[in-house]
């Protein structure tokens, strides 16, 4: 979401005359998009904004900080690092194009009302795509549930749902400059809700699905419990839904997931897991889970354990518990060290890897489509994603190839990612 909002910055800037600078260090503005969710990333804004510090005194830099962290602690960033010149909290974006030209510095925009609105940007921000052939929309912002351990809905407001007709706009558009892949963002995106067209995210869903030329629709993120059986069926029915589901668990423990107010059993979520795969067999599933959470015991973790070797996860994103201010969750005291947490998520991935090794084997000797995006960091081969959403090395392929669905015959599973043969262009 981030990178979304990061992208829609971009665009509005572009459009008033600015042009991209490769380095922080030759620009003239810096605007630092940041994420409040763990304790970590949080900090890292004064570390990285340090940095620079004697340009942005000197008057050869200014320094604008958006985002959850910008929401979080507002006034304080400018008391912590009197350099910067902006803070612009979720729905305050718009304002900086206008903070650029005149000036009023140190500005803070962090009015929690502003979350409130539809279109958080105006409708012609997207005036350059500079991206490939992936690319994310927003439908919804804000989240209306209450996990306990999270700050979502503090930072980001209650959940917000776009129009449809905006949405459909906004892909067609994209489209129409060369994007092939569409990633729909929301928090909570099965709760995706248009009042006005009565429109709920299956539907949404069917009606991108009908965008002309556009070949591959993803999501992030689902909620388990609102996982629902014509959502399942979609995956049948939509033949540009890709087979490729991130759904959040959080914990194989009841215990616990009542603990971080889910909504749902471990019993319920595997159910949904059974009830996406009867409807699309092959589909790669992916899981957030966090570790440490307050209370967690040893037999607790050993579930999420067991929960992981059940779901048989492609990929697993795992995060030690951090406590964030002002949730429900940050008022339990921890029980759970430092080190433990780190053991556990050390245990957890060593389960998943095992894991993966026999999930990601299936792939190979399968020829797959790949949406080649770019070169691999080593810059060798060319790299892309087949429909499951892993990242293939392509060799054969060359820079032409970008943006264009190839066919590719998997060759190797490395440690993360797939390896492959370009065998010709993809029907
Ligand atoms: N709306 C999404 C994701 C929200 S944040 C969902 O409900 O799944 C992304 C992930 O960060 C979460 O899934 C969770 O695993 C992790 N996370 C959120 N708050 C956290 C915290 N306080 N400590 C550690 N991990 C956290
Ligand atoms: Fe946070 Fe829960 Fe909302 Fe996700 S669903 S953003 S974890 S409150």
């Amino acid at each position: 979401m981030n990178r979304y909002d990061s992208e829609r910055v971009y665009g509005l800037l572009v459009g008033r005359g600015w042009n991209p600078s490769f380095s922080p260090d030759e620009a003239d503005l810096l605007i630092v998009n940041t994420c409040s969710v763990r304790e970590k990333p949080a900090e890292k804004l004064f570390s990285f904004i340090g940095r620079f510090r004697k340009k942005a005194e000197n008057g050869s830099l200014r320094i604008f900080v958006m985002g959850c962290v910008a929401q979080q602690l507002g006034d304080e960033i400018v008391k912590r690092a009197p350099f910067v010149s902006g803070v612009f909290g979720p729905g305050q974006e718009s304002a900086i194009p206008d903070a650029v030209e005149h000036p009023t510095s140190p500005l803070v925009c962090t009015d929690p009302a502003s979350l409130s609105a539809t279109e958080l940007f105006p409708p012609d921000y997207r005036h350059t795509w500079d991206g490939c052939c992936a690319a994310f929309v927003t439908i919804m912002h804000g989240c209306n549930n209450h996990c306990s351990y999270c700050i979502v809905p503090s930072v980001r407001g209650t959940e917000i749902c776009r129009k449809v007709d905006d949405i459909i706009r906004e892909i067609v558009s994209l489209v129409e400059r060369g994007v092939r892949e569409i990633t729909l963002l929301g928090q909570n995106v099965t709760a995706y809700h248009d009042q006005e067209t009565k429109t709920d995210f299956t539907h949404l869903l069917y009606r991108v699905g009908s965008v002309p030329a556009l070949e591959r629709i993803r999501f992030v993120t689902g909620h388990p419990r609102d996982f629902s059986v014509s959502l399942a069926k979609a995956f049948a029915h939509i033949p540009s839904l890709m087979p490729y589901l991130h759904l959040p668990a959080q914990s194989g423990s009841d215990r616990i997931l009542e603990g971080m107010r889910r909504g749902y059993s471990v019993a319920d979520y595997l159910e949904k897991i059974s009830l996406v795969r009867s409807w699309c067999p092959d589909i790669s599933l992916s899981s957030d889970f966090i570790v440490g959470f307050p209370g967690e015991t040893e037999e607790d973790f050993t579930a999420t354990l067991q929960l992981i070797r059940e779901a048989r996860y492609d990929t697993v994103f795992a995060f030690a518990y951090s406590p964030r201010p002002g949730t429900p969750a940050a008022q339990v005291a921890e029980t759970v060290s430092e080190d433990e947490k780190h053991d556990r998520l050390h245990r957890l991935l060593a389960v998943q890897k095992e894991i993966m090794a026999v999930t990601r084997n299936r792939f190979v000797g399968r020829t797959v489509r790949v949406l080649v995006e770019g070169k691999s960091p080593s810059g060798d081969t060319m790299m892309g994603r087949n429909e499951h959403n892993q990242i293939v090395h392509i060799e054969k392929s060359s820079p032409a190839d970008r943006g264009r669905i190839i066919s590719v015959t998997i060759t190797e599973r490395l440690e993360n990612t797939l390896r492959g043969t370009k065998i010709g262009n993809a029907p």
